[in-house]
């Protein structure tokens, strides 16, 4: 960054006595007002727009208290167990952009709004280009399958941590696939077949690329 280019801090006038407060220049208190109110626009809309990930955190609370309710005993660290598993299957986004999808556009620019410290247009890209990843490798009726065999397996065998991490996770895609029938209107083609969209699409984004940087 050029020199010219940087901003000396805006330093309030202490507050420690009332004349420093009637004293201070009227701009001086409107501008601080300005800033903390974008401020808090501004966490307000990370968190609006994290609604969805709230929503899995919820689930997994709820998987805790059920299975609570079930054997009439407690843990806590069942609780932390279920709301991780909730967010666990997620790290599917952060794989796809990093190894099977980074050529992808979409992966791209996430990754560019990411180096360039734009957390609001990144936190609104994932949001509304989430649902629109139609490449996941993990999220599909076969995971949901096999976690679902491997959570009652384990109730039968009463390893009751398993169950919960298990079954939260299985969970997890279930919301997903009621999230994209309430948004989209129908399952995105990722939960019919098993991994990403395979080789093919990935050898074709690389081509794109290579072309164009040509
Ligand atoms: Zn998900």
């Amino acid at each position: 960054m050029q020199k010219s280019g940087v901003r000396i801090p805006h330093r309030p006038l202490p507050e420690t006595s009332p004349v420093s407060i009637i004293a201070r220049p009227r701009h001086d208190t409107i501008t601080e007002v300005k800033q903390n109110a974008a401020r808090i626009r501004g966490i307000g809309y990370l968190l609006w727009h994290t609604r969805h990930y709230c929503y899995h955190v919820l689930i997994g609370v709820l998987w805790a208290w059920t299975l609570r309710e079930l054997w009439q005993e407690f843990q806590p660290q069942w609780l932390v167990l279920s709301v991780v598993a909730s967010l666990l299957p997620d790290m599917d986004h952060i794989m796809y952009f990093l190894s099977y999808g980074k050529h992808d556009p979409y992966s791209k620019l996430v990754k560019s709004l990411f180096a360039n410290r734009e957390w609001r247009l990144l936190w609104y890209t994932i949001e509304k280009g989430h649902k629109y990843n139609t490449n996941l490798a993990t999220h599909n009726y076969f995971t949901i399958l096999l976690l679902t065999g491997l959570s009652l397996t384990a109730f039968l065998y009463e390893r009751q941590a398993s169950v919960v991490f298990l079954g939260s996770m299985a969970l997890h895609y279930v919301f997903d696939i009621a999230d994209d029938l309430i948004i989209l209107g129908s399952v995105n083609p990722n939960w019919k077949r098993w991994g990403g969209a395979g080789r093919a699409a990935e050898h074709m984004a690389q081509a794109n690329d290579e072309r164009r940087s040509r």
